[in-house]
């Protein structure tokens, strides 16, 4: 199957660029953002457990989240893999990938590196419109402490797929029709 993982600081274009992918390559897209944020609506009992994470901008422990993963995994799908897009955010979330993957018998390919300097991620972040604007982009700390966890945990992150040989990074300033050739061309040359 084609699992890709879509990496990259918030505000780089991960849920755009994932929901371009999975129409593309008949993928199923999990966000894991999103998916967190449901919750928490519903009011559901993992929603008022995470609800303080969310507010602060703070990783949802990985205990909760890999319990997330494998209910999310266990759906049944005809889509020709998933892609990844918020997960794995730490060193730990990326090995439980690898091996939750693996008892289903089944891998990670590839990881799709959004590179953004933070000027444009931060510009990016505030950009958003109002309708479309998120609870956790209109405060100043919340904002602070995503982009604080991204940077504690991306060198781990990137070494990780580097070493395993599923890392490519895409430099995307550029639109996002000309960031979403790049990607493809990447995809397609790994599949070569
Ligand atoms: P962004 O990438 O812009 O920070 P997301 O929508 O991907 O936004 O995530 C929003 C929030 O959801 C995060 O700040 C965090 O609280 C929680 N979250 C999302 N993915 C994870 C994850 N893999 N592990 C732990 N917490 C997560």
């Amino acid at each position: 199957m084609l699992n890709l993982v879509i990496y990259g600081p918030p505000g780089s274009g991960k849920g755009t660029h994932s929901k371009l992918l999975a129409k593309r390559y008949n993928l199923f897209h999990i966000s894991f953002g999103d998916f967190l944020r449901t919750e928490k609506e519903k009011k559901s009992s993992l929603g008022i457990l995470i609800e303080p994470y969310l507010n602060a901008g703070k990783l949802v422990p990985d205990r909760i989240v890999f319990n997330c993963l494998r209910k999310i995994l266990d759906i049944k799908t005809s889509k020709q893999g998933f892609i990844f897009d918020g997960f794995p955010r730490t060193l730990e979330q990326a090995k439980g990938l690898t091996k939750i993957m693996e008892e289903k018998g089944d891998s990670l390919k590839l990881t799709i590196d959004l590179s953004v300097n933070k000027t444009c991620y931060l510009q990016r972040i505030e950009a958003r419109s109002p309708d479309n604007q998120r609870e956790d982009d209109k405060i100043k700390e919340t904002v602070e402490q995503r982009i604080n966890s991204y940077i504690a945990n991306s060198k781990g992150i990137i070494r990780y797929y580097k070493r395993l040989n599923k890392y490519k990074r895409i430099f995307a300033h550029q639109t996002k029709e000309i960031t979403h050739q790049q990607i493809c061309q990447r995809v397609d040359s790994f599949f070569k």
